[in-house]
């Protein structure tokens, strides 16, 4: 088992920056949990089911279902579907289908296999207090909803993505109720984690406070 630095924190806080810059500088993998989840919602669309369909259904698509991410991308089926997987839709019914048991389940040994053979930085929802509970190092990444809206919205933006303010605004929050609220693994801050808020701090800025705390105590 490689060590792992496991990183939580609502959407748009800025994880997937920091993880990746992180991961670079540590020479460590790096694993985007939320890829999983946006594959798996992409794939189950594909095939036409619905939020209210039954676990049955879903167990049947996700047997047959390969999800995988390496080198900074994810694959369906052993198909990239890096890009498919960033549009607002997915990003709702990712949200809306990573509230159910047997999808968690499905991608839980997928994210603990990642730490097998080499060290990890992982993020997510649940990363410090469910898929890597015993991580070596904990962090709960925040912002304001103002500013995650944001950085949503720029972000969209440049990937060619309409979208208005109000309307990345409006995700953030729906997905935060979604987040917290739900009755398994929901985003919370682990006891044990080092919470930054990265409101009005600039991505080095923050990559520079999580460094102090990686290397501190070794
Ligand atoms: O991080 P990202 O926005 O790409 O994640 C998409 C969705 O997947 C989140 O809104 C969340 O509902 C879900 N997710 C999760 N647990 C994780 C990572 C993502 O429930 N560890």
């Amino acid at each position: 088992m490689g060590k792992v630095i496991a990183i939580d924190g609502p959407s748009g806080a800025g994880k997937g920056t920091i993880a990746k810059l992180l991961a670079g500088e540590l020479g460590f993998s790096y694993l985007d949990t939320g890829a999983l989840y946006r594959a798996v919602a992409l794939a189950l669309r594909g095939k036409g089911v619905a939020p209210e369909d039954n676990n049955e259904k879903l167990k049947t698509i996700l047997r047959d279902m390969d999800v995988r991410f390496a080198d900074g991308k994810v694959f369906l089926n052993n198909k990239d579907v890096s890009e498919a997987i960033r549009t607002p839709e997915i990003g709702h019914y990712s949200s809306v289908f990573s509230a159910r048991k047997v999808v968690r389940d499905f991608l839980l040994d997928i994210q603990r296999s990642a730490s097998r053979h080499s060290d990890l930085v992982a993020e997510g929802r649940d990363m410090t207090t469910v898929v890597f509970p015993y991580a070596w190092k904990k962090f709960y990444l925040d912002a304001s909803v103002e500013e995650r809206a944001k950085r949503r919205y720029l972000q969209l933006k440049k990937k060619g993505i309409n979208i208005t303010e109000s309307e990345a605004k409006k995700d953030v929050v729906e997905r935060d109720v979604r987040d917290s609220g739900r009755d398994i693994a929901p985003l919370r801050k682990a006891d044990d984690a080092v919470i930054i808020d990265s409101s009005s701090m600039t991505i080095d800025k923050v990559l520079e406070n999580i460094m102090k705390v990686v290397r501190a105590n070794n």
